[in-house]
């Protein structure tokens, strides 16, 4: 994959009052790529996309988006981006075409609604509210409206977080999908295993500090590089693999 950063983070700062939330970090995201965010809560994921996204100002520090300043170029950064709403922005009384219609208008595009529901699997779904979707068809939903403008860069902040096993799997295969597509992807997740079969690069944040940036695989073959060693004998499945296999990968309520 030839390497070519779509987004690049120089140097970002961001204080809340008193509070240093993100401590000067650098990184890049490559086109094309997924690329994870990994830390555990408070660690300063979600204000470091929000940032990116245009959400929230940030203190200090360069990012440039597809070429972009986000300084000086924040509404050309907006159009080509798409960012999961907030699931208040889903208008109770509206279905999930009607909704989509409604963004389509919004962003002035010409998306077909089932068509794009098709891509998410929730052509079934489409004259329901979004409040009477399960979790993972709520995810699923939520990540259709981030490609309605057709953007180059996709942003998903924790987007399996309370699925179960199998909407969990469906979800990492939409994303994949979205991927093959030449849609870079930016994800947050504090679930390792997710991180290690989806994610292209990570990037470990822990305080507000990047601590750790790579593929999995070189940070699993620099551990064991550095003498690391598990304490219990490693079998060849584990528990997830037991309960995926007796219950199948079939969707379910999701
Ligand atoms: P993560 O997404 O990794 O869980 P966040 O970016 O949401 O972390 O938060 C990073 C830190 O900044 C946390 O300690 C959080 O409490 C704090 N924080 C987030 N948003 C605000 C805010 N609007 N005002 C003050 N502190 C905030
Ligand atoms: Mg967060």
């Amino acid at each position: 994959m030839l390497k070519t950063p779509i987004i690049s983070v120089q140097h970002l700062v961001k204080n809340y009052g008193d509070f240093k939330a993100v401590k000067d970090i650098s990184f890049e995201v490559y086109q094309g790529e997924i690329f994870g965010l990994l830390g555990p809560n408070g660690a300063g994921k979600s204000t470091t996309l929000e940032i990116i996204e245009t959400l929230r100002e940030k203190t200090s520090g360069t990012i440039v988006v597809d070429g972009m300043n986000l300084d000086t170029h924040p509404e050309s950064i907006k159009k080509i981006i798409g960012v999961q709403l907030q699931s208040a922005g889903f208008y109770p009384n509206l279905n999930l075409v009607e909704l989509i219609e409604l963004f389509v208008g919004l962003y002035q595009t010409n998306i077909e609604p089932i068509a794009l529901l098709e891509k998410v699997n929730l052509v079934d779904k489409a004259k329901s509210k979004f409040k009477e979707l399960s979790g993972g068809q709520k995810q699923r939903f939520s990540i259709a409206t981030t490609l309605i403008n057709q953007p180059k860069i996709i942003f998903l902040d924790e987007p399996t977080t309370g699925l179960d096993p199998q909407a969990r799997r469906n979800l990492w295969d939409l994303i994949k999908e979205i991927r093959q597509n030449g849609t870079t992807v930016i994800i947050t997740t504090h679930y390792m295993d997710e991180a290690e079969v989806l994610c292209d690069r990570v990037a470990i944040i822990d305080s507000g500090k990047i601590i750790a940036i790579n593929t999995p695989n070189e940070l699993i073959d620099e551990l064991v590089a550095s003498g690391f060693e598990k304490t219990k004998e490693v079998k060849m499945a584990n528990l997830e693999d037991v309960f995926i296999h007796k219950t199948g990968r079939a969707l379910r309520e999701d």
